[in-house]
């Protein structure tokens, strides 16, 4: 039978772009249909605004250290209106970019929802049905707010970037990557912020010290976050919006943000009709090579509920163009990947965490935390975190966390080392770059414990 496409992608952001174009450079005749706008999520309400709004937000710190070297900084104001200005410029020029090098790369763009209604069937919502050999879901997330008295009155971080308003005082529900990261941001703007976390503390899944440090430094510079604390209303006034905790108590604020999770966007996407199997969370199941359970189908990225981040779903979409183009089967490699949070101060980690390696096997744990010189002048206690676990049978690096300014930066050449099996006897004899922070990752002699 011949069908309309080669390949038929549903989703314009990070997975479905890098696919789609992949695919197309190698011969195949490509579709994509992005109901919202080209970027996804990354590009349009994730990691790029959320980034210039972290650099937004660090002025307030940049200006208050500046008097430590010398500098008089005279009055000082945020601008919100001005910053998201230039923030939606930025925004628009990568979406034509995305969309321009789409085009480029011979890809047809349907600006339009589609559906699966077949193994090799989509239908857009104008109703037009197109076939294709393959199709690819890659429709990401889906922000999850739960259900609770009053929840109508909370936003998610979609929400977060069309505000045409700063709020005065904020509350932000979660303690996962995006509810650290916006503190950290609406505090250093000078935004009131209240950060409640359910459980014991904050970042779970990452090593305790830099969960305990990053919850520490956080607190310092303003953040009110409370551990152990859930809302258990929300309410609308006159004036915002009231807020009552689990402990029966009641403050007002502007703004109350959940980041408690994101949910694979299957909703009505018909998968389930053409017998594609999905996961107790909507996921779609999919073997090594990203396949369905219909071997036609395919998905990549956020929707598949592996590692919900940007360059795994580009991995995973270049990945499944080899395998199902190229003639060369290919498996996503999801083994150390290096991350970074964020968060004020951020956090660079690969590798496993103090607590998960050692329930693994014997190990040593380096771990330096120090002033970096920086700090010294702008008169801050704040501290920056080194921490290298090491195995003790095989000396290699089995996990690397930073905190503290560049850590992102800094994580992803160190990523480098521990993806090559570096030990830490390979550290030991890299010369220091100095005078940095980032000498004391070599510089480590004695093993705390
Ligand atoms: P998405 O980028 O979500 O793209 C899916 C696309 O499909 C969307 O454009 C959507 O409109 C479209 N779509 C959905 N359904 C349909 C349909 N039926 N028809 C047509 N189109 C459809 N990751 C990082 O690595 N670093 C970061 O700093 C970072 N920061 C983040 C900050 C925030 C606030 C958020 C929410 C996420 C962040 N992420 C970050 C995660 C990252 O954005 C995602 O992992 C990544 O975008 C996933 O790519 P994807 O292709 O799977 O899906
Ligand atoms: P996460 O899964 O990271 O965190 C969700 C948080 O919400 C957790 O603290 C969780 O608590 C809490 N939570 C879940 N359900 C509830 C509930 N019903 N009531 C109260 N709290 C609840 O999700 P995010 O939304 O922060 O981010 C989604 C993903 O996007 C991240 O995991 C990451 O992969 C990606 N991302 C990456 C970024 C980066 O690379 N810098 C930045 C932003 C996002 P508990 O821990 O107890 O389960």
């Amino acid at each position: 039978m011949a069908y309309d496409y080669d390949l038929f992608v549903i989703g314009g952001g990070s997975g479905g772009v890098r696919a789609s174009r992949v695919a197309s450079q190698a011969g195949a005749k490509v579709g994509l249909a992005e109901e919202h706008r080209y970027g996804g999520t990354c590009v349009i309400r994730g990691c790029v605004p959320k980034k210039l709004m972290v650099y937004a937000s660090q002025f307030s710190e940049h200006f208050e250290d500046a008097a430590g070297f010398g500098w008089t900084v005279g009055d000082r104001s945020f601008d919100w209106g001005a910053f998201m200005a230039s923030k939606d410029a930025e925004i628009d020029r990568l979406e034509g970019i995305y969309a321009k090098n789409l085009k480029g790369a011979g890809v047809t763009l349907y600006d339009a929802r589609a559906i699966v209604t077949g193994p090799n069937e989509v239908t857009l919502a104008s109703d037009e049905v197109i076939t294709a050999k393959t199709i690819l879901v890659a429709t990401g997330g889906w922000p999850f707010i739960p259900d609770f008295a009053g929840s109508e009155l909370a936003i998610s971080s979609n929400e977060i970037f069309e505000l045409k308003e700063q709020p005065k005082r904020v509350l932000i529900v979660g303690g996962g990557y995006i509810a650290c990261e916006f503190a950290g941001i609406f505090n250093g703007m000078g935004t009131h912020t209240t950060q409640f976390y359910r459980s014991e503390q904050i970042l779970r899944g990452f090593d305790n010290e830099v969960r305990d440090h990053v919850a520490d430094e956080m607190r310092n510079k303003g953040v009110d976050l409370q551990v152990n604390m859930d809302v258990t209303a929300l309410e609308k006034t006159d004036t915002g919006i009231k807020v009552t905790n689990k402990g029966g108590g009641h403050f007002e604020v502007d703004q109350v943000i959940y980041a408690t999770g994101r949910v694979p966007n299957t909703k009505g996407l018909g998968l389930e009709d053409v017998g594609v199997k999905l996961g107790s969370k909507g996921e779609v199941l999919v073997d090594q090579y990203s396949a369905s359970s219909v071997p036609s189908i395919y998905a990549v990225g956020d929707v598949t509920d592996r590692v919900a981040l940007t360059p795994v779903a580009i991995r995973e979409g270049m990945a499944f163009v080899e395998t199902v183009f190229k003639n060369n089967p290919t498996t996503p490699d999801h083994d150390l990947i290096a991350t970074a949070v964020f968060t004020q101060p951020e956090i660079g980690t690969v590798g496993m965490g103090e607590e998960e390696a050692r329930a693994s096997e014997e190990i040593e744990v380096y771990a330096a935390a120090f002033r970096p010189m920086m700090h010294i002048l702008a008169g801050k206690d704040e501290k920056m975190l080194m921490k290298l676990i090491v195995s003790k049978a095989t000396r290699k690096v089995l996990g690397c966390h930073i905190v503290g300014h560049g850590a992102g930066e800094m994580i992803q050449l160190a990523g480098v080392a521990v993806k090559m099996g570096a030990t830490k006897e390979d550290f030991d004899r890299t010369v220091a770059v100095h005078p940095t922070a980032a000498e004391e990752l070599v510089t480590m002699s004695t093993p705390t414990r």
